[in-house]
């Protein structure tokens, strides 16, 4: 980067060693900056639903309200404070993966028993506005750990969900490829992604459109979360999308990672 040539400019004869410190200092500013940028994310993730709340309690203690009206502020009191709860709690999740160096258990997962479970909370979700598809074409289980598994896939189908529009179709899959790999796809037919925004997605608070994740109550740190899951079980997730069409997300996991 443009430090590291500067660098170079400025001592043409380093050697190796010279370079290696350079370049550790600049990963370092990296690191460092990535960490001020996440503080700052996070201060402002959460001070904009407190804000919200204490706007209504204002307005609750100060006006003389209907009954219906007020049923209806503390309504509205109580997802900003949902709000909060999920970002506190997909914060911690990541806090736990990210301080977790060891790879993912290798307890036997059932998929077809996690499959039922999404089902049911998909549907649930969706209050019948999506249809679905929920498709086992293998009975191999997964060796993993179960509950970072059922958060990942639920992160990808509770996705799927929020962005598409009702009336969409959702299809929700697992089977073994030719390779040999497990792998697990939720497609959607929601408003798809552009290509330039595809390999920013896993980043931390990393959005499309703001306003429109957190209505559907994103914490923007759900793929993060899969990323994380994935790359502690060696899997790998895949992004499709076209735009206007709908997206696939994908995750493979290596044959090691199946037993029949
Ligand atoms: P969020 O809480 O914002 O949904 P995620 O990390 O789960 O956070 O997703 C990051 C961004 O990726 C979202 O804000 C959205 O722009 C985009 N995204 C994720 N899943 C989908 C999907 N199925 N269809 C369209 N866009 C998606």
């Amino acid at each position: 980067d443009s430090s590291l040539s500067l660098m170079l400019q400025a001592f043409p004869f380093g050697n190796q060693r010279h370079l290696l410190l350079v370049q550790n200092v600049t990963d370092l500013q990296k690191a460092d900056a990535m960490r001020r940028d996440f503080v700052a994310n996070v201060s402002h993730e959460m001070r904009t639903p407190i804000t919200v709340l204490m706007g209504f309690l204002e307005t609750v203690q100060s006006l003389e309200l209907e009954k219906d009206q007020r049923d209806q502020y503390f309504e509205m009191m109580m997802s900003q404070a949902q709000r909060m709860k999920s970002l506190v709690e997909d914060l911690l999740t990541l806090a736990n993966l990210e301080a977790n160096a060891l790879p993912a258990a290798t307890n036997q997962v059932n998929v077809e028993t996690l499959m039922a479970l999404l089902k049911n909370d998909a549907e649930a979700l969706s209050h019948g506005n999506h249809s679905f598809t929920f498709e086992v074409l293998d009975k191999n289980n997964l060796l993993g750990d179960e509950r970072e598994i059922l958060s990942a896939f639920s992160n990808l189908v509770s996705n799927a969900i929020r962005y598409t529009p009702d009336a969409g179709a959702i299809h929700v899959k697992w089977l073994v490829n030719a390779d040999g790999q497990g792998e697990f796809s939720v497609m959607d037919t929601g408003p798809g992604i552009a290509a330039e925004h595809l390999s920013r997605l896993t980043e931390r608070f990393y959005r499309v459109d703001r306003s429109r994740s957190r209505d559907t109550g994103g914490t923007g740190l759900g793929l993060a979360i899969v990323k994380h899951i994935a790359s502690r079980h060696q899997a790998q997730l895949t992004i499709e999308s076209i735009p206007g069409k709908g997206s696939t997300f994908m995750l493979r996991f290596p044959k090691e990672r199946l037993s029949s």
